[in-house]
């Protein structure tokens, strides 16, 4: 397994990045980073494109928890893929994945390498490019409200003539709204979402 896969450890119920062969076991390091953990190779798998995102989701805002200003990373942050940094390996890396995966038509791959490249952009290089941008004619910057809590809601699009349009009403965590879809899933069989993120943002004087 290539170091760096995302990987589902049923034991922990976590995705992780797979690092190394410890021994009997497998080291993983939880995305965004931290403290990394062994898992039993026979029962780890590769992690769904729904587990890989939501592990980001949940990464992005264990940081906005911790202080940083980086809104949380969601599914719209997709519509602009970000730029690697010239001269980084890791950027480089990654942009060579995700013009492979171009090239190879694999959509999902390709949303891979976006969130990987996304993330390392803010760890390494400090975030500056979507979460903390120098307005050009105003001497402001554009941040998050932190008084606000930023809300996650999903709509389900499930139907054929038309759309279900059960919705989980604005939650606070992904999680909550991944706990509606469940249970509306379990009692319609209803599987097809919409799922949109708000936040607040302010300009502030430098
Ligand atoms: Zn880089
Ligand atoms: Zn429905």
């Amino acid at each position: 397994m290539e170091p760096g896969t995302l990987v589902y450890d049923p034991q922990t119920r976590k995705v992780g990045e797979y690092q190394d062969r410890a021994g009997p076991y497998v080291m993983l390091r939880p995305v965004g980073g931290g403290r990394e953990w062994q898992a039993d190779p026979a029962r780890i798998r590769a992690a769904t494109r729904e587990e890989r995102l939501s592990a980001g989701v949940r990464a992005a805002n264990d940081r906005s928890r911790e202080g940083f200003v980086t809104p949380p990373l969601t599914e719209a942050d997709a519509d602009r893929p970000p730029v690697p940094v010239p001269g980084c390996a890791t950027c480089e890396e990654l942009a060579t994945r995700r013009e492979e995966a171009r090239a190879a038509f694999d959509p999902s791959a390709e949303t891979d390498a976006n969130v990987l490249l996304r993330q390392h952009r803010r760890r390494e290089h400090g975030g500056a490019p979507t979460g903390h941008r120098i307005f050009r004619y105003v001497p402001y910057t554009i941040v998050q409200d932190a008084s606000a809590q930023p809300e996650y809601q999903a709509y389900c699009v499930s139907g054929d003539e038309a759309d279900c349009g059960a919705s989980s009403g604005p939650c606070q965590a992904p999680g909550e709204v991944e706990e509606w879809q469940r249970r509306h899933t379990q009692e319609t069989w209803h599987t097809r979402y919409r799922r949109s993120f708000a936040d607040y943002a302010v300009f502030e004087r430098p």
